[in-house]
């Protein structure tokens, strides 16, 4: 009697255990479902982070100021810029073009004229190399006119390296790939108002070189317009850096004068800070802060030159 009472409690015990466990699986899924559904909200809602970095040679910033540039005006208002920016004091293109794309400047990166003779790039790479380390799911793509820019780039590095005549064909090209591929890093190289410099100077009052900035502007605008209206933009996170090489006077450049090394840096985009940058920017600076947008970490062995600038965090 006494064993069959034992057993009807323990009986119940067992059947409110069975019940419970039943409650708490049955609990554990629904919290597992609630779980998994803000996950998945999360993942929709983080955007995808994309860089477009355009390059105007020999673009002067009191020159830039002048001209009359409504696309990049509306990319300083939606980001972070300044007119005081400094280039390699070689300010020669190979040597700056070098140091925007690894970080560093010429006593590291060593190339020291146009000729690119011995670049290091085993210890600089050009940026591309690391974001492929990163992730070698990210698409690379390198469209230029003055084709030098390329001789640092190493097997592996990008997935598109193009190189045209002229800025409106360089611009045709980004604005096809921006359109119709899964672009998620593109370097951009302008090349004709340096030549507008070297031909007519570089100085505000120049009128064929305000006109060439006039064009490389309009330029930036059809690339801008077609990032805008990519597929998939809703869900990417693009940053925007539009800058140059160096400056110029007297129908050249390559002079460690302020002139020619004076330099412009724009940021734009939804992690861009806004407003004027008051802190030093340097050439070596775009690489660093197109990494860093792209998740990366900047790690300190690499002993790059270059920091962080014009980004929030
Ligand atoms: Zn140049």
């Amino acid at each position: 009697m006494i064993r069959n009472i034992k057993d009807r409690y323990y009986g119940n015990i067992s059947l409110k255990k069975i019940k419970m466990k039943f409650k708490t699986n049955l609990l554990s899924r629904k919290m597992f479902g609630i779980i998994s559904l803000a996950l998945l909200f999360v993942s929709c809602n983080v955007k995808e982070n994309k860089v477009l970095i355009i390059g105007i040679d020999g673009c002067r910033p009191d020159s830039f100021i002048k001209a009359n540039t409504p696309s990049s005006d509306s990319l300083m208002k939606t980001g972070a810029y300044t007119f005081n920016a400094k280039t390699d004091e070689i300010s020669s293109s190979g040597i700056c073009w070098t140091g925007m794309l690894t970080g560093v400047w010429h006593d590291k990166h060593k190339v020291v004229t146009n000729s690119y003779k011995n670049p290091n790039i085993g210890e600089y790479p050009h940026f591309f190399r690391r974001v492929k380390q990163f992730n070698p799911e990210l698409k690379t793509y390198s469209v230029i006119q003055w084709t030098a820019i390329h001789k640092i780039l190493q097997e592996g590095d990008a997935d598109v390296v193009k190189t045209f005549g002229n800025d409106d064909l360089v611009t045709d090209e980004v604005v096809r790939n921006l359109t119709n591929e899964d672009v998620d890093v593109i370097f951009v190289q302008l090349d004709d108002v340096d030549h507008a410099g070297h031909k007519y100077d570089y100085v505000p009052e120049s009128e064929n070189y305000i006109q060439a900035v006039e064009k490389a502007d309009s330029q930036i605008g059809r690339m801008v317009n077609a990032l805008k209206k990519r597929e998939n933009y809703k869900n990417e996170n693009w940053l925007v850096i539009v800058s140059t090489d160096h400056g110029g006077s007297n129908f050249g450049h390559g002079q460690n004068i302020p002139e020619h090394t004076t330099i412009f840096y724009i940021a734009s985009g939804e992690n861009a800070t806004r407003g004027e940058i008051t802190e030093q920017v340097n050439v070596v600076d775009v690489c660093i802060t197109a990494m860093k947008h792209l998740g990366m970490e900047i790690k300190e062995e690499w002993s790059l030159d270059g920091k962080v600038v014009g980004l929030i965090n």
